[in-house]
């Protein structure tokens, strides 16, 4: 069962976030942390350290810095670069042509520049727009609930034009992907909460499901009218997100909606653990799309190849886009294009030998994945 080489495919990583200006951890526990969604004290300082996604890493890293492969020695090697020829080296080593990059998370002052990651990776950057980050500066500016659609609608007017490549979602860790039309009392209550709580703290973290839910339902319209992708964030997540209400299903009511059929949709993390569910409804949506993550949700690699195999057998591989969902260190980034060629050119194979694909159409199926539709979907 000969895999396919997607080793020299360039990547477009059509889901990533921005990298830490500071690359040196405080200690461990502050390392350790990056590769864990969980939020328990325990979790971060020890038991991650026994994941097999971080024990894969840090041997790759060894490798990589032609070190000891403990964590130790890793962690030596990595203190011995600046911190931008570190992130130059992993970003220039796992060879992007373009990051698709979510701003909304985590905050932009402590992140490199885009222009700056740029340039350190040798690649493209495309920014992705946050919603919910937008929805909540645009509640506080505003008195009125007609105020802020008026002021959303103003604001989504021109995506493109403001150098964005899509919007993003992340309702699912909110109020859940169940997103439904609303009466307008139940709009106005929840808007008035909101605003009290801008009054008392001079912000707000918007969870009041018919605001949000309305809100949504306007950023559809514009990302319709524009042709323009809605990445969402779907399943695996930390435990802000109740996990039953982050399965993709949850979004049939949006995807039913006739006048929301020219907005690309994008199930982001394999909707892990809701794999099969989440690719079902990238056969039966012609607008949906299916986002393979090869970083975040962590997994090991008898996992990867699982939700791979899962992908590809249920979904067509045109709907399917490589990302590795990284966060903060470059490591993340790189690993996941690692795990991702191989995985992806190991699963490629076996339909070769199991008479799926012929291995000139299976070479093309990885370089769609990897990069072409990802390039197509985006406009880049
Ligand atoms: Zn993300």
């Amino acid at each position: 069962m000969a895999p396919i080489d997607l080793s020299n495919v360039p990547l477009a990583d059509n889901h990533c976030h921005g990298i830490y200006q500071t690359q040196a951890p405080a200690d461990l526990t502050a390392w350790r942390r990056l590769f864990t969604e969980s939020s328990d004290p325990g979790m971060q300082s020890t038991h991650v350290a026994t994941t097999l996604f971080y024990l894969r890493l840090i041997r790759e890293m060894a490798t990589f810095f032609e070190c000891e492969p403990t964590e130790e020695a890793v962690l030596a090697a990595r203190q011995q670069h600046d911190d931008q020829s570190l992130v130059s080296k992993f970003l220039q080593a796992a060879n992007f042509e373009v990051l698709f990059v979510d701003k909304g998370y985590p905050p932009p002052e402590l992140l490199l520049s885009d222009t700056m990651v740029s340039d350190l990776a040798n690649c493209r950057v495309a920014p992705i727009l946050r919603v919910e980050l937008l929805m909540q500066r645009l509640i506080a500016e505003n008195g009125t609930l007609s105020a802020v659609v008026e002021a959303l609608r103003t604001a989504l007017n021109d995506v493109r034009g403001q150098g964005y490549v899509a919007l993003k979602s992340i309702v699912a860790y909110r109020t859940g992907l169940d997103i439904r039309t609303w009466d307008i009392d139940d709009i106005e209550e929840a808007f008035a909460m909101a605003r009290r709580e801008v009054q008392e703290w001079g912000s707000i973290r918007l969870a009041h499901k018919p605001l949000l839910d309305t809100l949504l339902h306007v950023t559809f319209a514009e990302a319709a009218r524009q042709q323009l992708p809605v990445q969402f964030h779907t399943g695996y997540g930390d435990t802000d997100a109740d996990m039953l209400l982050a399965n993709p299903l949850h979004l049939r009511a949006v995807l039913e909606r006739r006048e929301y059929r020219a907005m690309p949709v994008v199930l982001l993390h394999e909707s892990y653990p809701y794999t099969q569910q989440g690719a079902y409804l990238a056969t039966v949506y012609e607008n949906v799309y299916f986002d393979l993550s090869y970083g975040i949700p962590y997994l090991g690699y008898h996992e990867m190849l699982e939700f791979t195999r899962a992908a590809l057998s249920v979904a067509p591989f045109s709907k399917l886009l490589y990302s590795s969902d990284a966060v903060g260190v470059p490591e993340i980034h790189w690993i996941s294009a690692l795990n991702g060629r191989n995985i992806l050119g190991q699963v490629l194979g076996e339909c070769v030998t199991h008479g799926d694909l012929r291995s000139t159409e299976a070479e093309k199926a990885g370089v769609a994945v990897l990069h072409d539709n990802a390039m197509r979907l985006y406009k880049s």
